[in-house]
């Protein structure tokens, strides 16, 4: 009793200095809570390339955290269609796209009939004229699927780890997101935080009228110095020695995409600053990551992140992995030498940390938003059979044109095919009285005999629970979204798929459930987090609860991950 009163009458006084604003820091300093937390995401890092250059490596960047931090070997995504979007928003909400609704960088917009890309919102336009998507010059074809140049995270159905960090502390955390891609950014930041990203057009880092009236200050000073013309006139060179690369003796390889003027050898010249495809290259490239870099520097000083007890949160995704990956295939000297550039890119971040905020004062996770597959010549090289697939020669034998026959179709029986999902012209379904399901599983037969089709799945199977539980099976139902998926999904065989980026042949596609695709890497590191490898199945669902316990947080609404208790017990 006496104790009790005693404890009373110490929080009394403990409100007491509250009250006089003098316990903020006293109750923030709570021991375990970051000031900091930075979320790293490497665009396309599959899971074994940090340890497959680890002995390549500096000091300070991959190797503080696979030295420091709690390692997760075997960490997968638990979705089918490994995509840039699915993948962040998975990293930020701990849901799966069935929940957090990304069930696809682009998806087919059943209202008004034509594609959506996942974070396009014409209400919101860009703050900057004339800095949307250039469709010449743009080499993501999901990006140029976008209607509008307007950006939002609206499409995120839950909550990201971000927003319930900005709700847990009253919305006194300073939480951003930064990337070269607009959906690096958005995913991260949520629908609370600030999201900046890459024009192309402009060679200068955007927002959208989402986030802010006009620039803030420092933006505006950051964009004037037009940091991307250095590169003007430049080549993307080698950082060490050619004969000391694992690729060293492998640089022209045919199965290389050779983009106009840049080539498939180094050094990669950039051309001038006035040339069409000048800030494209820079993105294929690791100049793309020193521009995030050099960036997310300005925005760490000029939005004071990490100076008090509080909380704050910047995501990062660095997407140059991704471009060089496609373009040149992840096994492949380009690949190696852009991993080694991010891993100085990394240590000069965590140099920067340490002295604004101090590294111990912060929590680092990185992972990825996707693996990906080796290039098929880079396979077909080492004696493993492989090519790609060329959906021009799916349907030889006219199935089809039969289908429709037997079903009385006069019109379109398939939309569209936009991957991972065919649409079918449920209109006309409807309209000649047929049943939805018999035609979906009769066109899914029919697909299934296609060459290099492992499986095809339809959507109204999967929704009345009429499919066999496979692992594959349990990531296609993990991406399905009964508002946005498609009819059918499509699986092609491992190692195999299209490789063309309408209309550009690339070496390498991701997207599929396949292992590679599916691995990545998960490390924590920093305040609070011991250092161990950690050996035993984990998914990156796992990684936002973890985070939302270690700071108080409530669980992302969507989110079905398990607390890594690895990270959370260090010892
Ligand atoms: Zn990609």
């Amino acid at each position: 009793m006496k104790n009790q009163l005693r404890q009373t009458m110490i929080s009394i006084s403990a409100l007491t200095l509250l009250a006089a604003g003098a316990a903020t820091n006293a109750l923030a300093q709570e021991p375990g809570k970051p000031k900091l937390i930075l979320q790293i995401t490497v665009d396309q890092l599959r899971g074994d390339m940090p340890s497959r250059y680890y002995d390549r490596f500096g000091e300070g960047g991959f190797r503080y955290l696979m030295e420091n931090g709690t390692v997760f070997q075997d960490a997968q995504h638990s979705h089918a269609n490994t995509e840039t979007i699915v993948g962040h928003v998975t990293l930020a909400t701990g849901a799966v796209p069935a929940a957090h609704g990304m069930i696809g960088n682009v998806w087919l917009d059943r209202s008004s009939g034509e594609l959506a890309y996942n974070v396009e919102d014409a209400r919101y336009p860009i703050l900057s004229e004339g800095a949307g998507v250039d469709k010449s010059t743009e080499i993501d074809p999901t990006q140029r699927t976008a209607r509008s140049d307007g950006r939002s995270p609206s499409n995120i159905m839950v909550s990201t780890f971000s927003d319930e960090l900005t709700l847990s502390l009253g919305g006194n955390a300073k939480v951003f997101g930064v990337s070269v891609k607009d959906r690096g950014a958005i995913s991260m930041a949520g629908h609370t935080g600030k999201a900046f990203w890459f024009s192309k057009k402009l060679g200068e880092f955007i927002t959208s009228s989402f986030y802010y009236d006009d620039y803030p200050e420092w933006v505006s000073t950051w964009n004037a110095q037009k940091l991307a013309n250095r590169y003007a006139g430049t080549s993307w060179d080698l950082l060490n020695d050619q004969s000391t690369y694992m690729f060293g003796d492998a640089d022209d390889r045919p199965y290389e995409t050779a983009l106009p003027g840049f080539g498939r050898v180094f050094p990669h010249p950039f051309g001038e600053a006035d040339s069409k495809f000048f800030t494209t290259l820079l993105t294929i490239s690791p100049a793309g990551d020193d521009l995030t870099l050099d960036f997310a520097k300005a925005l760490i000083q000029n939005e004071d992140i990490g100076d008090d007890a509080t909380t704050d949160y910047l995501a990062v995704s660095f997407s140059s992995t991704d471009y060089v990956g496609h373009v040149f295939g992840p096994s492949s000297l380009e690949g190696e030498d852009n991993i080694l550039r991010l891993d100085r890119t990394l240590a000069e971040l965590f140099r920067f940390v340490d002295e604004e905020v101090g590294l111990d004062e912060t929590l680092i996770v990185l992972s990825s938003d996707h693996g990906g597959p080796e290039a098929p010549g880079y396979l077909s090289e080492l004696g493993f059979e492989a090519d790609y697939i060329d959906p021009d020669s799916f349907d030889r034998d006219g199935a089809i044109a039969a289908l429709k026959a037997r079903f009385g179709i006069g019109e379109k029986l398939i939309d569209t095919y936009f991957h991972p999902y065919l649409y079918l012209n449920r209109e006309e379904i409807r309209r000649q009285g047929l049943d939805q399901l018999e035609v979906e599983q009769a066109v899914a037969d029919e697909v299934s005999k296609f060459d290099g089709v492992t499986l095809a799945l339809p959507s109204s199977a999967l929704a009345s629970g009429k499919v066999p539980e496979t692992p594959i099976t349990r990531l296609i139902l993990n991406n399905y979204n009964p508002r946005r998926s498609g009819d059918i999904y499509l699986v092609f065989d491992p190692n195999r798929f299209i490789n063309d980026f309408d209309g550009l042949t690339v070496a390498t596609t991701h997207g599929s459930p396949w292992r590679y695709d599916t691995y990545v890497p998960i490390i924590f590191a920093g305040k609070g987090v011991s250092a161990k490898q950690v050996g035993r199945p984990v998914e990156t669902v796992d990684i936002a609860p973890t985070l939302s316990i270690m700071v108080g947080a409530k669980l992302p609404s969507g989110s079905v991950g398990s607390p890594l208790l690895e990270v959370l017990q260090a010892d």
